[in-house]
């Protein structure tokens, strides 16, 4: 095993949709990401949301919540702000 995939590995958390840090390039953070399930009154990156992505992955209706500051995923997809009410 690589060393970065062992990083990897070493910080992903059960329901995320893919190895924690896999996303290339910056570090971005689940709870930065379109698919942590965060309620429309839920700003930043604090607490933790199931991911959507992992859920139409499993095809699961109910999955473990993430920490919002857990290294994002080769699936994060930016959050934008003003859509979904926020
Ligand atoms: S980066 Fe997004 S898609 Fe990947 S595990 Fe985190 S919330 Fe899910």
């Amino acid at each position: 095993m690589s060393p970065e995939l062992l990083v990897q590995v070493t910080q992903t958390v059960p329901g995320m949709a893919h190895w924690a840090g896999s996303k290339p390039g910056d570090a971005d953070r689940c709870g930065r990401c379109s698919f942590w399930k965060r309620p429309p009154s839920v700003f930043g990156t604090l607490g933790a949301f199931p991911c959507a992505k992992y859920q139409e992955l499993m095809r699961v209706k109910s999955s473990p919540r993430i920490p919002g500051l857990t290294p994002a995923c080769q699936y994060f997809a930016p959050l934008v702000y003003g859509e979904a009410g926020r």
